[in-house]
């Protein structure tokens, strides 16, 4: 049974900026994954740098995984819609995420670890995003925690929406994860053929949402399945209002900007470059991690 929440009440909905399809890609052995959040759009979307989406049917397009890797100074967040992936990193923890669940990983000074398919066939899908940390947390010690599918809230709207709450609010309810400083929304919404959502943004939060079932609309503008749409911040904007004139899931993500210098070299982001050879150097020597 779930309970129905009422609607989240806003003045003003905030309007598209810009549609963006992502660039196909490869990462780690081989995996095919469309990366939907590039570079370019780190400083606009801040506090998010990265946001990868995979889902294949095909073993041979992910079966390689992500071999051991390093990272310092953000956060990763895998959210598994289907499939199965098992983590091992340098402080001895190992996980399996699987259909539904989401690993939260704070790099902070550095850590090292894999991220490797438990299937040979099958599929496989879900998403990663990478969530900038603070100047002064960049070097603080790694974590890591998995929520199964059951640890993450799920609510019902009044207006017929499912929402699955990994960060943030939504409708009074607390997501599985809270981050003082970024203040992380991050939803899961479905939405069946004429059901609306509507979510509460601070208008100072930087917020994108992106389709990967059927496609929605947002004051009249289409956003089709496997684009993302930025969303235009404006004072009189106090949320997002969210249309489907057919079955669609979307994910829905927004953050409060660190406005601090950029600077990534592959698997580590810092805010100077003297940082970044910092990074490489203590990789290199193996005091990374
Ligand atoms: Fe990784």
């Amino acid at each position: 049974m779930s309970t129905s929440f009422n609607t989240e009440h806003i003045k003003q909905t905030r309007l598209v900026e810009q549609l963006v399809a992502g660039q196909p890609t490869s990462d780690g052995a081989g995996v095919k994954l469309t990366r939907v959040l590039t570079q370019p759009f780190q400083t606009r979307l801040d506090p998010f740098l990265m946001l990868d989406a995979f889902g294949s049917d095909v073993a041979d397009e992910y079966i390689g995984g992500f071999p051991t890797h390093p990272h310092r100074g953000f956060e990763t967040i895998t959210y598994m819609l289907e499939g199965r992936m098992r983590h091992k990193d340098s402080a001895g923890n190992e996980g399996l995420l699987e259909n539904g669940g989401v690993q939260w990983m704070t790099a902070g000074r550095g850590v090292l670890h894999s991220e490797m398919p438990e299937q040979e066939n099958g599929r496989m899908e879900g998403f990663q995003l990478w969530l900038n940390l603070a100047a002064e947390d960049k070097m603080s010690p790694a974590w890591y925690r998995d929520f199964k599918s059951a640890e993450i809230p799920e609510l019902t709207t009044s207006e017929g929406a499912t929402v699955r709450i990994i960060a943030g609010r939504s409708h009074g309810r607390e997501g599985a994860m809270q981050r003082a400083k970024t203040e992380p929304i991050y939803l899961d919404v479905h939405l069946s053929k004429g059901s609306q959502f509507t979510q509460q943004l601070p208008a100072g939060h930087n917020a994108f949402l992106y389709v990967y079932r059927g496609q929605v609309s947002v004051a009249q503008q289409q956003v089709p399945t496997q684009r993302m749409a930025i969303l235009k911040k404006s004072e009189a904007a106090d949320g997002v209002e969210i249309h489907a004139s057919e079955d669609a899931q979307f994910i829905l993500i927004a953050g409060k900007p660190l406005n601090e210098s950029i600077v990534q070299y592959g698997p580590f982001v810092m805010n100077s470059q003297q940082e970044i050879l910092q990074a490489i150097d203590d990789f290199r020597q193996g005091r990374l991690a």
